[in-house]
């Protein structure tokens, strides 16, 4: 059975603000997708596919060598990240056939670390579904609605000790993520949700929170602190 990891790098990352995409911003000294292809290519993984937009001209002004043939750029990126996901595995489908297993993981979440990736892959190589990093809630949580005024006040507070944050990596078999990601449309804001909404049950593997998502301008200086603290 292959592994196969797809990487959604399409995004704009208007949120950040940094004017260029965010896959490429400096992070210690490399651009963030540097990191996030050091972290996913463990022996275990036969080939990245990276997922550009149809019109990125940066990443072929990096020098990815290191990575060697294992890195696969693949230009098809979507207008959404389930988009990107779905062209990605068309797109890749001559590599990947419908029992491999594939792990979606995103351009932004460059500080995944070796021993989560290498846990999640064994926890759902063994599981009939497949499942994804995450971490407990830990805060308390609101929901949050305008008043007339346009404030916004707390409607009221949810019970959080069910509720889990989801992360990438995600893994699924091909198969099964075409078909979930087919019948969600745009919706699915991960491939977790799209595989739920098929009625199946995704493992919750425990992450770390040191895996975040750069979002917005200050997650950069705290993913810098998590790598260089390596
Ligand atoms: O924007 P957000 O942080 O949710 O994006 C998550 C991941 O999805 C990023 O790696 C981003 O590059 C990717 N993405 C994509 N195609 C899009 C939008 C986002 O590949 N159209």
């Amino acid at each position: 059975m292959g592994l196969f990891v797809l990487v959604p790098a399409a995004g704009r990352g208007e949120r950040l603000a940094a004017g260029r995409p965010k896959q490429y911003l400096p992070l210690a000294g490399r651009p963030m997708l540097w990191h996030v292809l050091r972290a996913l290519c463990v022996p275990a993984v036969d080939q990245v596919f990276v997922v550009l937009a149809p019109n990125d001209e940066e990443y072929a002004r990096n020098d990815w060598s290191e990575f060697g043939a294992r890195v696969q750029p693949l230009y098809c990126g979507g207008a959404t990240r389930s988009e990107s996901v779905r062209n990605g595995l068309v797109a890749a489908s001559s590599a990947v056939l419908p029992d491999d297993w594939v792990l979606v993981h995103d351009a932004a979440r460059p500080c995944l670390c070796t021993a989560d990736l290498e846990r999640l892959i064994a926890a759902c190589a063994a599981d009939r579904v497949g499942g994804l990093l995450a971490v407990p809630v830990c805060d308390t949580v609101k929901r949050a609605a305008e008043d007339e005024s346009g404030l916004l006040r707390a409607l009221g507070t949810e019970e959080r000790a069910s509720l889990w944050l989801a992360q990438t990596p995600q893994m699924f078999r091909a198969g099964l993520l075409v078909h979930a990601l087919a019948r969600a449309g745009h919706g699915a804001t991960d491939e977790a949700s799209a595989v739920e909404a098929l009625g199946l049950r995704p493992r919750l593997v425990a992450g770390a929170r040191a895996n975040l998502k750069v979002t917005f301008p200050e997650d950069v200086a705290l993913a810098e602190a998590i790598l260089a603290a390596r």
